[in-house]
Parts: structure tokens; C-alpha cells; sequence
């Protein structure tokens, strides 16, 4: 059947999402529906006799849900501090957890802004341009450089940008890390990958499968990406300069101590919305 009115084809979708146990089908289905339809809410309320056309397209998208694939993968964006993110397969899909990060610093961002004129920003493994980007557009004042060893990453946060209007002042920059870095900034921030290598294997199929690799797997003790920024962050921070870090839940103090030995404080420390310790803040 290639046509089917919409009311009945969200109640289908959610079904068949239900029947295979997906934890959120009627988000799951809605979002993929409305996506794939180009329609909105408010069309399924108001009318869901409107007649959709797309649903092989649709059931097409229901088959990769059912087979594990998450949500926004399958939609190719997520929403990120209120930007729509492209996603590819290089980026790690970013999550609620990292707006922690953006809220902790951006009083900084716009503090530096307000004082320099300028606030000059450094996001390592910058993925879909996520931290880097919700700063600037929240601080128009603000400018990064998104850093990632991804091509396609790169490609990514830059389309995003371009999405953003704010490509004048994001520039996705190809470096390992510190390697390919000039300049002195304000505020380094970074979602390095955290995870221990042995533990990659007991995440969640969605993730393990999904996100990549290189985005996850921290090294032996998940702490490597933290080490490396540890010791490189002085040589490109301003005097009185900050290091804003998203953490795992249980790294609060392995990560405090790397820095401290680096010779940084520990300025301020936040939870996520789980409650879980999930950003750390230093200053030199
Ligand atoms: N928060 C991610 C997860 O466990 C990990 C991201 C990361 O390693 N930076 O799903």
C-alpha cells in the first residue's frame, strides 16, 4: 500500500515499534513518521485523515529501528541546545549530557566576550561541532575552531555551521588533538572519548554499534584523551584561560588528579540531569 492517512499510519508505526519491545515507540515512531512524511504534529492532531504518500519510505525507516538502529541515526540529526545537528557516520550522536558542558561555561564565553571583545574557543574531537558550536551561537561575540582527526567529521561540523549561520566564525580545523594548533585561546573544551577499551564491548548496542569507535574508546583506563589534554592545554591558553571537560560517571577523581599534577585547579564541578558527575572546569 503506498498511500495511507497519517492518523493510521502513526498508530501502524508505533505498533509495530511496540510489538518488537522498542523502550520508546511512540517517540521513536512519531519522530520517524513526521520526518519521513513531512508532516508535523500539529498535522497529526488536526488531520490525520491527510493522506501521506511516503510510506515505503517509512516502513523502510521502521525496518532499520527494528533491526537497532537509533532514532536519530535513521533521521541523520539530533537536537543539540536547541540547534538541529546533521549527524554522519564519523560523529558521535550528541546527547543531553554534553549540554551540561555548554551551560558551565558559556557564563565565561560571555564574561570573556563582554571584557576582550572576542572570546576565542578550542573544541577537541569537535565530532558534530556540537559544544563548540551551541557557544557560539549563543555568544555572538564568540569564535571556535573545531578540532577533529575525522574528515568526515570535519565535514560535518562544518555543514552544520553553515546550517547555523555562523560560519564566519567556526572553522573545523584537521589535527590530533594539540598537533596542528596555533594560537592562544580563552577556553578549551572537549568530549574526548572516555571509555576503557575493555568496557566498550558492555555498552549499550546502540552505542557500541552505532557511535563511533574512535569517539568512545578513551585507551586502556578510558583516562588517555584526558592525559594528552592535561599536558598540552598550557601552551594554547590564555593567561587565566579555562578547561571545560565532559567526564564518565566515575572519573570525577582520576581526572581532577591528572590536572592538578598538570599544575590546573578544579574551578567548578556540575552533575548531569541523571545526577551522574559529568563535567569538570580547571584553571591554570
Ligand atoms: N556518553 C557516551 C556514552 O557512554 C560516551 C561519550 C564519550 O566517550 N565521550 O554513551
Amino acid at each position: 500500500m503506498a498511500e495511507r492517512p497519517l492518523g493510521e499510519l502513526l498508530r501502524h508505526a508505533r505498533q509495530r515499534l511496540a510489538d518488537a519491545g522498542i523502550a520508546d515507540a511512540a517517540f521513536d515512531s512519531r519522530l520517524l513518521v513526521e520526518h519521513f512524511s513531512g508532516t508535523t504534529r500539529t498535522d497529526a492532531i488536526s488531520s490525520p485523515d491527510r493522506i501521506v504518500g511516503q510510506v515505503a519510505e517509512i516502513e523502510a525507516a521502521l525496518d532499520r529501528r527494528l533491526a537497532g538502529e537509533p532514532v536519530h541515526r535513521i533521521l541523520g540529526y539530533r537536537d543539540f541546545y536547541g540547534m538541529r545537528l546533521s549527524l554522519s557516520a564519523e560523529t558521535l550522536e550528541p546527547r543531553p549530557d554534553t549540554e551540561t558542558l555548554v551551560d558551565a561555561v558559556l557564563p565565561f564565553v560571555r564574561e570573556t566576550a563582554a571584557r576582550d571583545g572576542i572570546c576565542r574557543i578550542l573544541d577537541l574531537g569537535t565530532g558534530t561541532g556540537a559544544i563548540a558550536l551551541a557557544l557560539v551561537t549563543q555568544e555572538p561575540r564568540a569564535v571556535a575552531t573545531g578540532v577533529d582527526v575525522s574528515d568526515d567529521a570535519l565535514a560535518t561540523a562544518a555543514a552544520n555551521a553553515g546550517q547555523l549561520g555562523v560560519s564566519a566564525r567556526f572553522s573545523a580545523k584537521k589535527s590530533d588533538w594539540f598537533s596542528e594548533i596555533d594560537g592562544r585561546h580563552h577556553l578549551i573544551v572537549s568530549n574526548p572519548p572516555y571509555i576503557s577499551s575493555s568496557e566498550i564491548e558492555d555498552l549499550q548496542n546502540e552505542v557500541r554499534n552505532f557511535d563511533p569507535r574512535r569517539a568512545l574508546d578513551g585507551g586502556p583506563d578510558g583516562l588517555e584523551p584526558y592525559r594528552t589534554i592535561a599536558s598540552g592545554a598550557a601552551r594554547h591558553l590564555e593567561k587565566d584561560g579555562l578547561v571545560g571537560l565532559e567526564i564518565g560517571r566515575d572519573q570525577r577523581r582520576d581526572v581532577t588528579e591528572i590536572f592538578e599534577q598538570a599544575g590546573y585547579h578544579l574551578l567548578a564541578q556540575h552533575k548531569d540531569l541523571g545526577g551522574n558527575d559529568r563535567v569538570l572546569v580547571f584553571r591554570r
